[in-house]
């Protein structure tokens, strides 16, 4: 038993009956007890993905692996997964107990209505909704019903949790609530978990490491920071983050990036960032906004276009090359549209990438 692998995925492929390929030749393996994101946009392929776990879907291709066996055969129900769907599913006619303890008193080993309902009670006492006990799922909030969701997954005390965007149909104040008891919850129960979620800040908050899926491809399977320090390439650079990242045209020639009205010489980068030897020719420069700060002999000369405020900071976006770019400026800073200003960049926490995406420095 290899508890780093708790959750193994090897070669995983899906092609749909209408020839879409999901996915495509997906490896990752989850740590026992860990809260994993699978994070990506809108069509990545990641409900896909958790469907295969649970055993809703069969893969074209490929291997799941749960404790070192292989899951591929196994059917849903002897898979030992908890699954929670982005909208509850809960049973409208039942009672927020009933709910909690249906899974318990169906299939082959059901338990008696008696034992049921103390276990029942036990994970309605963790989730917070022992006084709804009565109440129907009608007559609760989103909040409530999400609570009663979680309740109903774990009741089975299965191996491995998954939740599909559990969080998306609350209001943002109960999303950043839910999702710090959701944390809380697995880490005391212990539970595997595997957690899908287009929302980066949330991906960021609660998992222990996530997998940035695009177009059925892992693009980085990391700790939450270092898709922040060190993006494996162009999209994850510009997926992780808020505000998001700066992108600046330049050329490369023998010793220089030049961009538009600014140049970087090469020597002023750090040579052991390179990834590779760089032929001349087209990059992006990629700089994220914390990074791009005021200084009175900056190198970028930019027209303040607008100022957001976003808690403690400010934004100042300007146009560069005709495409938007932002600096976090503090709150006290006396700037205002309209004004120019000069910026310059950290040097050491710039990246560049190729025009395919590949990231170089
Ligand atoms: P979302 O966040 O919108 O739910 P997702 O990342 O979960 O997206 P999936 O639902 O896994 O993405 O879908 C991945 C891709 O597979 C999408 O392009 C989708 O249109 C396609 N797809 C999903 N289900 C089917 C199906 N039954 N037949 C054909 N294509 C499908």
């Amino acid at each position: 038993m290899d508890n780093n692998k708790f959750v193994e995925v090897k070669n995983l492929r899906k092609v749909y009956d209408n020839g879409h390929e999901a996915i495509k030749n997906v490896s990752f393996s989850v740590k026992k007890g860990d809260l994993v994101c699978l994070l990506g946009p809108s069509g990545c392929g990641k409900t896909t993905i958790l469907n295969m776990l649970a055993g809703l879907l069969n893969p074209t291709s490929g291997e799941i692996l749960f404790d070192g066996k292989s899951v591929v055969n196994v059917e849903p129900k002897d898979r030992h997964i908890g699954y929670v769907f982005q909208n509850y599913a809960l049973y409208p006619h039942m009672t927020v107990l009933q709910n909690v303890m249906f899974p318990l008193i169906v299939g082959k080993n059901k338990k008696s209505k008696a034992e049921a309902e103390k276990v029942a009670q036990k994970y309605m006492e963790l989730t917070q909704i022992t006084e709804l006990a009565d109440q129907k799922p009608g007559n609760l909030s989103g909040g409530q019903q999400q609570r009663v969701a979680i309740a109903r997954a774990l009741v089975q005390e299965p191996k491995i949790l998954l939740m599909d965007e559990p969080l998306s149909n609350l209001d943002a104040r109960l999303r950043l609530k839910i999702r710090e008891e959701i944390r809380a919850l697995v880490k005391s129960v212990g539970i595997t978990t595997l957690f899908v979620t287009h929302d980066q800040e949330e991906a960021l908050s609660i998992g222990d490491k996530i997998i940035l899926f695009n177009d059925g491809i892992i693009q980085q399977d990391d700790l939450g920071q270092n898709f922040y320090l060190e993006p494996n390439n162009y999209f994850v650079a510009n997926f992780v983050g808020n505000p998001v990242i700066d992108n600046f045209k330049v050329t490369k020639t023998e010793n220089e990036l030049k961009a538009n009205d600014f140049t970087i010489q090469l020597a002023d980068l750090k040579q052991a960032r390179f990834k590779r030897e760089l032929p001349d020719g087209e990059y992006t420069l990629s700089v994220r906004p914390e990074n791009v700060v005021l200084a009175p002999d900056g190198f970028l000369h930019a027209t303040v276009d607008d100022i957001e405020l976003i808690g403690r900071e400010r934004v100042l976006k300007f146009t560069y090359d005709n495409v938007q770019a932002r600096s976090l400026i503090d709150l006290e800073v006396p700037i205002k549209h309209g004004d120019q200003v000069n910026l310059t960049m950290k040097l050491d926490r710039v990246f560049l990438f190729t025009p395919d995406g590949e990231r170089v420095y």
